[in-house]
């Protein structure tokens, strides 16, 4: 199987675990894989990601023009490029709007609390992009200060972005984050939250750095909302 064909396929199954676990609804979402340094195969607008066939992809150049494919690219290839460009390690990229994590997207709220050491060891934490309207440069802009350092990010008032050096690693990042939401929403319930403290994510990212090496690309996905020298 070519490879090129074999990146449809996988576009077409994690779209439909994305529509099958209700991360989208209607035609929201979309998904990418950068083909070569020229060519991104990424998902038409208009096209349910439940109901996706590997014939309604389309290729796009770097510019975002499409140069394979008979549907229109979507409306959010700008955000596409923009990871792209900036980050040369990153190979695939999914957007989705999972309930919960969306919920504090559109509470304002970044999932920035160490309270699992997994999140912590896998994304370092997730930020919060401010609102950009979505289909316009202004959206893309809004992520710039995040997409060096993390490899999953809150978009306010919208959704999730999550990319990886696989298509795979990229749904999976999107997967943890909304897990994590619901955990975070659970402790929000309780009243209580027990962050971990500064020594121990210390700890965590030097395993991380043991365990993942260089397969998680991100510069420094440092927990943002405690410092070590703050703990007591
Ligand atoms: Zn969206």
């Amino acid at each position: 199987m070519s490879a090129e064909r074999k990146h449809r396929e996988e576009i077409v199954r994690y779209g439909r675990m994305l529509h099958q676990r209700c991360f989208v609804a209607a035609m929201d979402g979309n998904l990418s894989v950068r083909l070569d340094d020229d060519r991104i195969l990424v998902t038409p607008t208009c096209v349910s990601k439940g109901a996706m066939r590997s014939t309604d992809l389309v290729v796009v150049d770097r510019e975002g023009a499409r140069v394979a494919g008979r549907r229109n690219v979507t409306s959010e290839i700008g955000m596409h490029l923009l990871i792209y460009r900036m980050r040369p390690d990153v190979q695939a990229i999914v957007h989705a709007h999972p309930p919960t994590a969306t919920g504090f997207a559109a509470a304002g709220m970044a999932l920035t609390e160490p309270l699992v050491c997994e999140v912590v060891m896998g994304l370092g934490c997730i930020p919060l992009a401010r609102y950009g309207t979505p289909g316009t440069s202004e959206l893309a802009k809004t992520l710039e200060p995040y997409v060096p350092h993390y490899d999953a990010i809150l978009m306010s008032n919208h959704g999730v972005v999550t990319y990886g050096d696989t298509i795979e690693h990229a749904y999976m990042k999107m997967e943890t984050v909304e897990h994590f939401a619901q955990i975070a929403l659970v402790t929000h319930l309780l009243g209580r939250q027990q962050p971990l403290s500064g020594v121990e994510i210390e700890k965590l990212m030097l395993a991380r750095s043991k365990y993942f090496g260089h397969k998680i690309a991100a510069s420094m996905p440092a927990v943002m909302a405690r410092s070590p020298e703050k703990v007591s």
